[in-house]
């Protein structure tokens, strides 16, 4: 049975997010450093802001296909549904 994914009540809210999975890597933060940013204790990353134009969800979509654990969810929703 698969995982029950959720995200870090850090998360901005909106249609990313990051789940606890998150090993604390910082590639996300390092491809898209105004969308993500650490956990107060720097142990993981959470969305910061959600990305407010097509640059952003560029590098937003950088993380997600970089990201080794897989933790930056897209609940597909759009923007102004969020
Ligand atoms: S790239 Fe993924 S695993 Fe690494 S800090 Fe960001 S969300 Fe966490």
């Amino acid at each position: 049975m698969p995982a029950i994914l959720s995200g870090h009540s850090e998360n901005a809210p909106g249609r990313y997010y990051v789940t606890e999975e998150c090993n604390g890597c910082g590639l996300c933060v390092t491809y898209s450093p105004d969308n993500f940013g650490w956990s107060p204790d720097g142990s993981y990353c959470v969305v910061s802001r959600q990305p407010m134009d097509t640059l952003e969800l560029d590098t937003v979509w950088d993380a997600i296909q970089e990201c080794p654990m897989r933790c930056i969810e897209d609940d597909g929703l759009p923007e102004d549904a969020a």
